[in-house]
């Protein structure tokens, strides 16, 4: 029982059973003479924040409701996962000002970070982010919501995280069971799951937020992960119109990351990617859990578990739980802050990598591995239903002159720094052309 608390860690098995890619990062839809890159030749980096929600800390509801949940069930049994903090808990905030998000969100968009950011929308029961958190200044959830959608959203995906991130939720009555999101719904009813993540999917619509994907709740249906990703996608559909959606289950601690797409309908552009963590929480999570940049990337920037997978040019994405970014006096913030100086160290002009939000890291694979391509001569011809910005071909062996795109010619530049979407690299030993795709035919014709 006390595994299923947290997220699942992919090991090799299943790594060899997602879309392989090589280390240059060929996709099925390469074809002979032309294969797809990362986006911009460079590899994508991410940050998922999770537990995040308005007004309250997650943490401190969630220890002191599995407190009293393991008294009352099962009183012979020790604390286990956050429970353990519990003798922390007059030390914790039990909310998270507006305030601090504000300052933290456009940190992040100074820094240019980009990732996905939860907002759980009936945070452990104890307000409805559509009605209110009784107890709780008034205020707060409106600051909460305008700080959001208006400073978070513009570089994070908005996800719930379920509905409670704690206990169940009784749809018909609104109270909350006995039974936990994280524990007894790793293995849920699969009649019940989509009518559970629709619900929390339009608890954010009603305040104006068209949710991008869903994050788990630790390891939220992970015992079905096959269904739990067709529930996702069906409640996307139905609540948002959202045909390629994302979710966020497993990481991968050891092997390296891949973006495994689900139930894919190629013909009608619907798809559902898994977005792969692939370092631990050392941000703090709690705020007095590991907080420490060197797991990540030391400060010689060789060592953590960061430059491992950069050098693979593999994406890169790093999970961090909201409250210990504020709690123990805004440790998590601290630590995010010195590894972004030492990620902007490692990659000075930024030539390398490339922040993405989850959802683009999701759509890019899908226009990666699902477009067709053919290339006859001098022109290369693209059909797909996943569109995508940055798309980049590299033709080897060719130095071109000009490269065009639907009739308009792309960019010449010479080296990777000035690499953008309407450019070519041209080289002797290679083409890179970088566009936005769009949904339908695409004509490349490249001379030279
Ligand atoms: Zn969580």
């Amino acid at each position: 029982m006390k595994n299923e608390f947290s997220r699942r860690q992919v090991l090799g098995a299943a790594v060899a059973a997602g879309l392989g890619l090589s280390p240059r990062g060929l996709g099925a839809a390469d074809g002979p003479g032309v294969t797809v890159c990362n986006p911009l030749r460079r590899t994508p980096l991410s940050l998922i924040i999770d537990d995040s929600c308005p007004v309250i800390n997650k943490a401190y509801y969630w220890i002191k409701q599995r407190h009293d949940w393991r008294l009352k069930h099962a009183p012979n049994t020790a604390p286990s996962g956050w429970e353990v903090h519990y003798d922390k808990l007059d030390r914790m905030p039990n909310a998270i000002p507006a305030a601090f998000a504000a300052e933290w969100g456009e940190w992040c968009g100074a820094q240019g970070i980009r990732g996905k950011y939860s907002m759980v929308p009936f945070p452990a029961g104890m307000g409805r982010i559509d009605k209110g958190f009784p107890g709780f200044p008034e205020h707060q959830l409106r600051d909460w919501l305008r700080v959001t959608k208006e400073i978070i959203w513009k570089s994070f995906d908005l996800t719930p995280e379920m509905l409670t991130h704690t206990r169940v939720v009784n749809l018909k009555t609104w109270e909350l069971t006995e039974l936990w999101e994280q524990g007894e719904w790793v293995d849920p009813p699969l009649d019940q799951l989509t009518q559970y993540i629709t619900t929390a999917m339009q608890l954010l619509k009603k305040v104006g937020i068209a949710c991008e994907g869903v994050t788990s709740p630790g390891g939220f249906g992970r015992r079905k992960e096959e269904g739990y990703a067709r529930a996702i996608l069906d409640a996307a559909l139905q609540v948002n119109d959202n045909p390629r959606p994302f979710y966020f289950l497993n990481m991968e601690m050891e092997e390296m990351p891949t973006v495994p797409l689900r139930h894919v309908e190629k013909d009608k552009g619907i798809a559902i990617a898994s977005i792969v963590g692939c370092a631990g929480d050392w941000f703090g999570a709690t705020g007095y859990d590991t907080a420490n940049p060197d797991l990540f990337i030391t400060a010689d920037l060789q060592g953590g578990r960061l430059p491992a997978v950069l050098a693979q040019e593999r994406p890169c994405v790093l999970v961090g739980h909201w409250p210990g970014f504020y709690a123990n006096d805004r440790i998590g913030f601290k630590v995010l802050k010195e590894v972004k100086k030492r990620l902007d160290a490692y990659d000075p002009d930024h030539t390398k990598t490339i922040w993405m939000k989850n959802s683009e890291i999701g759509h890019y694979w899908m226009a990666r591995e699902l477009s067709e391509l053919s290339l006859n001569g001098t022109e290369c011809r693209i059909h797909t239903r996943f569109p995508t910005s940055n798309f980049t071909l590299a033709f080897p062996g060719r130095a071109a002159t000009r490269v065009q795109v639907d009739g308009t010619d792309l960019r010449l530049v010479r080296s990777q720094r000035d690499f953008r979407s309407g450019a070519f690299l041209a080289t002797e030993k290679e083409t890179c052309a970088a566009f936005d795709l769009k949904a339908g035919d695409t004509v490349l014709s490249i001379t030279g």
